[in-house]
């Protein structure tokens, strides 16, 4: 029996997420591992699946935003290491040791806490990676002098283990690597600067996605494989680049839930922005806004039915919309593909994303709860 009730579901190919890994391997030093980003949900994919096929292909470790979503992963039974690359309140420090989850801070009076409550607490030591900001102006320590003070509470945190130090970049999938080029220098310099003052480096990582594709050779100890592993390229040039072939794991399903034939002008969905014409054959799909498919499709995007473009009509509701059907031969429970390829056609997600004007990775984290997600 399915697990779930609606005609609408998501499939995650765990084959390209697979060849995904094994590309970005190939691509990369062999001394560099592969950190497999799987926050938001995996965006979107599926957190606990898309991380454990990650680790069967050749990752070694997973990392998320929030402590809330390694929880997720450890009670999924994942035993890999797992950082979370965001900020976590000090007095979740506690659950972050009985998790065996590492932590990222770049803040001395938090790690001063931290280490208290542990020590108060009696538990076991914790992993933390020291987040240097270079350029994206979001987390971390900026200069040398923070950047020792840091280190220096650390040293001084017997429950606190240094595991790691890296950087974030904000522009590594641009044409112009003026920005990129800059902020590794000074993640460099900020590395000399440690070896300096007679520190022995733990691990070292900078590369997102788009990095680890145009420049691996900053791959250091690891790369986070975040929107690469899911098949998707972290911006129009990267794709354009063809530096790695990837394969997008995604795609939108659903089944007709009514069909219906314009007899006279019919107006369709709210504001009746659309009018079918007699002859038009008019199907509704039931997935809407409250499942993450953006609004502003509405009138304007596409779906995919037996092979072809079908174009949407009228407002997308909040749980079903409409389209017309050209061939005028739907008939209810017939398979509509959302996003991803039908036949010989393709709805990328990088389309959608350009109809609605956003990027790729929003696309799949919008898609939410409410649909279920199917592996094969
Ligand atoms: N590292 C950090 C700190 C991130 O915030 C993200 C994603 O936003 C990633 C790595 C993965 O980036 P991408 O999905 O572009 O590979």
């Amino acid at each position: 029996m399915k697990p779930f009730c609606r005609d609408t579901w998501v499939e995650v190919n765990l084959d390209a997420i697979r060849a995904n890994v094994e590309t970005f391997r190939s691509h990369i030093p062999a001394s560099t591992s592969i950190i497999a980003v799987v926050k938001a949900d995996g965006y979107g994919h599926g957190s606990v699946r898309v991380g454990e096929e990650a680790l069967a292909s050749g990752a070694e470790s997973l990392a998320v935003a929030m402590l809330d979503e390694a929880i997720v992963l450890r009670e999924a039974g994942i035993e890999a290491p797992i950082l979370v690359l965001g900020f976590t309140p000090v007095e979740s420090v506690e659950l972050a040791s009985r998790m065996n989850v590492e932590l990222t801070a770049y803040n001395s009076d938090w790690i001063i806490q931290a280490n208290t409550l542990l020590q108060q607490a009696n538990l076991k030591p914790i992993g933390l990676q020291i987040k240097v900001d270079t350029g994206m102006g979001r987390l971390g320590v900026r200069t040398q002098e923070e950047l020792l003070q840091v280190v220096s509470a650390l040293e001084q945190s017997p429950k606190l283990v240094w595991s790691g130090v890296f950087t974030h970049f904000a522009c590594a999938d641009e044409k112009n690597t003026t920005h990129v080029r800059r902020q590794h220098e000074t993640f460099q310099s900020l590395l000399q600067s440690l070896r300096d003052a007679g520190k022995k480096l733990p691990k070292i990582h900078c590369c997102n996605t788009a990095a680890a594709i145009a420049f691996p050779e900053w791959g250091y100890d690891s790369i986070r494989l975040g929107i690469g592993l899911y098949g998707l390229y972290p911006s129009p040039y990267m794709k354009e680049r063809k530096d790695v072939s990837l394969v997008p794991a995604l795609t939108l399903k659903t089944r007709i839930a009514h069909v219906k034939t314009a007899t006279e002008p019919m107006t369709i969905s709210y504001g009746a922005t659309y009018c079918a014409q007699p002859g038009e054959q008019v199907a509704t799909l039931p997935i809407g806004y409250a499942d993450g498919f953006s609004r502003l499709l509405s009138n304007r995007g596409d779906v995919l039915y037996n092979g072809s473009r079908a174009p949407i009509i009228g407002k997308v509701c909040m749980d079903q919309f409409m389209v017309r059907l050209e061939q005028g031969t739907g008939q209810v429970g017939d398979e509509v593909v959302l996003y991803g390829k039908q036949g010989d056609e393709e709805i990328s997600l990088d389309e959608v994303a350009a109809q609605i004007g956003t990027i790729n990775y929003e696309v799949p984290c919008m898609l939410n709860y409410r649909i279920p997600r199917v592996y094969f």
